[in-house]
């Protein structure tokens, strides 16, 4: 029996355990084989008309839970129906096989979900004790795996990062209506973002033909959902009709969150904030998306900085779960837990950042990269590095992810940035810049991107071009070993962190970990940066990082690491 709101599914994969009270058991009992492991192993969630379709509950009560059940029971008149008892459907061997190949890829062969397909398919030919049995044993060696501590610990780290002990008893205001300054990228995938969550949503610009584009790029979005059957054509136009565009700064005056997407230039950005703040209610929350820029500046353009946050979402801004909400120096902790509420309904991750140059997640990155960049000019090559840190588990290498976001804009920042002559300085990503190889979108960047979409291609003239840098600066090439690349990369990860803690940018050491998990592509079941540095422990780190600074050179600054691994949590 259903409550109308229920979700029936089985989540223990997601913590790198296998159901372990029968489930791998009695549901291909009940729905076969094939959909069993896609549930499973994805720990699809089930809504109560899906689950009643599928056989898993009997009926959906509209009104008492209570008194339907009984009612239902009355009505079997003691009749006993033991799922233990039926027969597991028999299915075709290759809808099986397509069942396992699927989840196996999507699982990228985690052992959990292994051993949940084995298990499954075992009813088709063991009976249900022994298959109990084994069931049970198989929970029983997961739940103390490594992986399994690892998802536990992200697990946790998530639920708390919404959270923040600083802010605690602040009440999030209330929001219905959140308009969106800026129809580009971020903009309107912002706007999807809350019109999926049921929000009412203003998208403002200042260019008409900008709207007319962000616009469609939304229809657009809602067709395709509708067109892939994720979506049914009402339900999309429920969606679209809590959206209303414009062009006039006015009607701001009725919005309760205003999520500023403007070009990432400050006197642009204080230009557009003077203009909300004339027009935006007392008390509305007023929040930036900008990367980079001084949240305090944006905010000083205002008359209310207490009114004023970051919300930092990550591209494309519908799917990408990790959010940073930005704490400025004036910033009333209401306006914040209000950001926080709005990530959790928004089903994403919020983190508590302070405002400091990158944030949390631009920050750890650039150190990471940093790192590689370290290690090519020593010696790997750029497919190398990326090859390593997939293996261990990277959705994406550092130099694919480069190719794909654009090396221009990074360029553009360290033309305008003032470094420290001293610190050791790669140039190979300004040479690939000047040489025109700024990325996917042109054609090349570290790698070659053939005409018809395949994928990167390792360049020769790539490698021509690191060697010269390398003779450049008079240095001899060296092999690097996998297992350094992935340690030193990671190590350069958790040394950041440990400077953001102390530099209190970060509040708290498990954010870290979600905040590369979830906006990074860092493998979720190795728990996050500061899960693996508590596993290495202090002294081995301690000793990792006078090699990391060694081999880093110049400019390397060491951060404190008992500081990272004694914080609470
Ligand atoms: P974009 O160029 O795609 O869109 C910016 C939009 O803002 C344009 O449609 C433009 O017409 C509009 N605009 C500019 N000035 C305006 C004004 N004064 N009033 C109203 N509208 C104005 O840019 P984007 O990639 O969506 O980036 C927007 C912001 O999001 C930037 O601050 C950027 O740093 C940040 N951001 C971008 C990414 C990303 O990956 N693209 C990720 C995180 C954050």
């Amino acid at each position: 029996m259903a409550a109308p709101g229920t979700v029936v599914g089985l989540p223990e994969v997601t913590l790198g355990i296998i159901p372990g009270a029968g489930g791998t058991q009695r549901l291909p009992r009940i729905v076969g084989i094939p959909r069993a492991i896609r549930m499973i192993c994805s720990g699809e969630r089930v809504p109560a008309a899906a689950a009643l379709e599928a056989g898993l509950v009997d009926q959906i009560a509209s009104s008492d839970l209570r008194a339907t059940a009984v009612a239902h029971a009355r009505q079997l008149r003691g009749e006993k129906r033991l799922m233990r008892e039926r027969d597991v459907p028999s299915t075709q061997s290759a809808e099986v096989g397509e069942a396992t190949t699927a989840a196996l890829k999507a699982g990228k062969r985690r052992p959990a979900v292994l051993a949940a397909i084995d298990a499954i398919t075992a009813t088709a030919h063991v009976g249900f004790d022994d298959g109990l049995a084994d069931e049970r044993a198989v929970f029983q060696r997961l739940r103390v795996s490594r992986e399994a501590f690892a998802l536990r610990h992200q697990f946790f780290a998530e639920r708390d990062s919404a959270k923040h002990p600083s802010l605690d008893g602040a009440v999030p205001r209330a929001v219905e209506l959140v308009a969106v300054i800026g129809a580009g990228t971020m903009g309107s995938g912002i706007a999807i973002s809350a019109l999926d969550a049921g929000y009412r949503v203003l998208l403002l610009e200042q260019d008409a033909a900008a709207l007319e584009r962000g616009a469609a790029r939304i229809h657009a979005h809602y067709a395709g959902r509708v067109q892939m059957g994720k979506l049914n054509a009402s339900g999309a136009a429920v969606l679209e009709a809590r959206l209303q565009t414009s062009l006039d700064w006015a009607e701001l005056a009725s919005a309760d969150l205003v999520i500023e997407a403007v070009f990432e230039d400050l006197g642009v950005k204080q230009q557009v904030f003077r203009r909300i703040d004339a027009v935006a209610r007392p008390g509305a929350v007023l929040a930036s998306n900008t990367s980079y820029l001084d949240l305090d500046a944006i905010a000083a353009a205002t008359s209310r900085p207490q009114d004023v946050i970051g919300l930092h979402f990550f591209s494309p801004a519908h799917v990408m779960k990790l959010m940073e909400v930005v704490r400025g120096q004036a910033s009333a902790p209401d306006a914040l837990v209000t950001g926080l509420a709005l990530g959790k309904r928004l089903k994403k991750r919020p983190v508590l950042t302070g405002n400091a140059f990158g944030f949390i997640g631009n920050r750890l990155y650039a150190a990471y990269r940093r790192q590689c960049e370290f290690m090519v000019e020593e010696g790997a090559w750029p497919e190398q590095v990326d090859a390593a840190l997939q293996a261990f588990g990277f959705a994406m290498g550092p130099f694919a992810v480069a190719d794909l976001s654009g090396l221009d804009i990074a360029w553009r920042m360290r033309q305008a940035a003032t470094r420290d002559p001293r610190a050791r300085y790669v140039h190979i990503p300004d040479r690939l810049c000047e040489a025109g190889r700024l990325g996917r979108k042109t054609g090349a960047g570290y790698y070659r991107y053939p005409e018809g979409g395949k994928g990167p291609q390792v360049d020769e003239a790539v490698h021509q071009l690191i060697a010269q840098a390398r003779a450049d600066k008079g240095l001899q090439p060296r092999e690097l070993g996998d297992d350094e690349i992935v340690r030193r990369a990671l190590l350069a990860i958790v040394n950041e962190a440990a400077l953001l803690l102390a530099e209190g940018v970060a509040e708290r050491a498990t954010d870290v970990d979600v905040v590369l998990v979830n906006g990074y592509g860092f493998p979720r079941w190795e728990g996050g940066p500061v899960f693996w540095a508590h596993e290495r422990g202090v002294d081995a780190l301690q000793d990792d990082l006078r090699w990391l600074a060694g081999l880093s050179g110049p400019g390397f600054v060491a951060g404190d690491l008992r500081h990272l691994l004694t914080t609470e949590n």
